[in-house]
């Protein structure tokens, strides 16, 4: 009677394992419908089984001059260092926490950004909002910003001397910031910080290091718009960042 008893326990926490591993598969599809809903049909993946929240990862970043992220921006002022300014109505220099712990990099502003000084706000910037939150965070939680900062003519992608040219402020950012996870989103982004020719294909979704700090090179939001089958890899992406910063899926 006694050993009934005791497989009868057994089989109720395994039940009850059973039934939390799943609420967890649920949570984290519910949070990914949230955001790969929208534009086209969902490719559905089942989450693996969860395993132990990692640390997070100590990282060691060299200590610039410029130490605040106001001080990068006024390094910057009213920036004529490459012909991207003359085309610009406003310099797009990056939004959100000072102090995240995960900072967003894109590649160059668009129409909506150059309008409103703001990183990501036209249609691929929403959709980036949406898998922010579906990460369980808020957009003013993380740091976003671009590797170029001016919006190049008709949408064309950034040239190496505007890549260079804007990069010390880029690094400025992240010395200043100082995130323990940095998403690179597109090929220009991941290229640049990483300075390696990879295609973005073979890059997306494996860990790199920028200066000790972990880099999850992934596909760019607005590709995803165009390519809506693809973001099934995007939120493995996130969640292996999610993992990474110890992040709880939502219940
Ligand atoms: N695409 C980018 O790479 N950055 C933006 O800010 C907007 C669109």
């Amino acid at each position: 009677m006694k050993a009934l008893a005791a497989a009868f326990r057994y089989s109720r926490g395994v039940e009850t394992e059973v039934q939390e591993e799943l609420a967890a598969a649920v949570a984290e599809l519910r949070a990914y419908l949230s955001w790969a809903e929208e534009g086209g049909p969902v490719m559905v993946s089942l989450p693996p089984t969860p395993t132990a929240i990692s640390t997070p990862t100590p990282t060691s970043m060299p200590k610039l001059s410029i130490a605040s992220l106001d001080g990068v921006r006024a390094e910057m002022g009213e920036c004529v260092r490459c012909k991207l300014h003359k085309g610009r109505h406003n310099i797009v220099f990056g939004v959100g926490d000072p102090k995240a712990r995960l900072m967003f990099v894109g590649e160059a502003p668009g129409e909506d950004e150059d309008l409103k000084g703001e990183p990501f706000v036209g249609k691929a910037g929403q959709l980036l909002t949406k898998m922010i939150e579906a990460m369980g965070l808020r957009r003013q939680d993380v740091y976003i910003c671009n590797t170029v900062k001016c919006r190049p003519p008709n949408n064309r992608n950034p040239e190496p001397d505007e890549l260079a040219t804007c990069e010390p402020f880029l690094k400025g950012q992240l010395a200043s910031v100082k995130p323990e996870v940095i998403v690179t989103l597109g090929k220009f982004a991941a290229q640049a910080l990483l300075r390696e020719q990879t295609p973005i294909t073979r890059l997306r979704g494996q860990w790199r290091e920028y200066e000790g700090i972990p880099v999850m090179p992934t596909f760019h939001p607005a590709y995803l718009l165009r390519s809506p089958q693809e973001k099934v890899k995007v939120w493995d992406d996130l969640q292996s960042v999610m993992g990474k910063l110890g992040l709880e899926r939502k219940r």
